[in-house]
């Protein structure tokens, strides 16, 4: 087990009603030294649903942040984790899907906020609307089912207060959900998703557990200057010199760090680990 000097025996409580403990808790457990506990009765659905009854507080960011300052006047405790997760349309590429993942640590003691973050396009995150047992049963063949759960909603166009049945991880209760919603559905038709829970969906546990390798990273990369952790990048500088021209690309040629506490930032030149870029990036060489 590795242990930070800062975080070294103390606990850190998790704001989560869905098992995120179970990716979370191992990797800082042992990468940190820490003690994860789980607060009894912290439910974290009053932040924002992904089935639309609760909209999310704020931005991604801003909804984490707040579950991890509430777990902390909860429980009188100086060190919090959170998570939470957005699904959509990849930024590069409308038609794939997307899961972004932040994993947040708050830390009152030493007055840190370090964000760890995975996008990944590995997501079952899908919706389809259906007028039969057997369509239902096919889009449930394409997203993992029954490893991953299922939602289904009794109206083909769902809105917040619509009923919905959640949870659903087996043949039985998927049908007896879809034929009680064909039967109910005003257009005889019912709308069907991906539960994306975390307990209800092992795909989008990976993609927290990534988040967290993230949040260690940054933790262990401490400021040079005050020796601060989560010494973090936030600017990368584009005009890396294409090998054939020596013109400017879009290719990153340095990354700019900078401390939260003292504000002590540092240029890393090259850091991809490429000096030259392939002339097939180059506006001149290949247009
Ligand atoms: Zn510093
Ligand atoms: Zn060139």
């Amino acid at each position: 087990m590795n242990h930070h000097p800062l975080f070294t025996n103390r606990v850190a409580v998790l704001a989560t009603m869905h098992h995120k403990e179970k990716v979370i808790a191992p990797i800082l457990e042992q990468e940190l030294g820490i003690k994860v506990v789980v607060p009894k009765y912290f439910n974290t659905d009053r932040f924002g649903t992904f089935t639309r009854e609760i909209k999310r507080v704020g931005t991604q960011i801003e909804a984490a942040r707040l579950k991890a300052e509430t777990v902390l006047t909860m429980t009188g405790e100086t060190l919090a984790i959170a998570s939470e997760g957005t699904f959509g349309p990849h930024p590069g590429s409308p038609f794939i899907p997307c899961n972004r993942e932040v994993v947040i640590l708050l830390d009152k003691t030493n007055g840190l906020e370090i964000i760890g973050q995975e996008i990944s396009t590995e997501t079952n995150f899908n919706h389809r609307i259906v007028n039969s047992l057997e369509e239902a049963q096919d889009f449930a063949d394409t997203i993992g089912f029954p490893e991953h759960a299922l939602v289904v909603s009794l109206s083909s166009s769902p809105r917040s207060q619509d009923e919905i049945i959640k949870g659903i991880k087996t043949r039985e209760q998927l049908v007896e959900a879809v034929q009680f919603g064909l039967n109910s559905s005003k257009d005889g038709k019912v709308y069907i998703e991906t539960d994306m829970r975390a307990l209800y969906n092992p795909t989008r546990m990976k993609n927290i557990a990534a988040s967290t390798h993230d949040l260690v990273r940054k933790l262990n990369h401490a400021c040079p200057n005050c020796s601060c952790p989560g010494f973090e990048l936030v600017q990368r500088i584009k005009g890396l010199p294409c090998a054939y021209c020596h013109a400017p690309t879009q290719l990153t040629i340095a990354a700019v760090y900078k401390c939260q506490k003292c504000g002590f930032s540092k240029e890393k030149l090259f850091p991809d680990g490429l000096e030259k870029a392939d002339p097939a990036q180059c506006l001149y060489c290949n247009p």
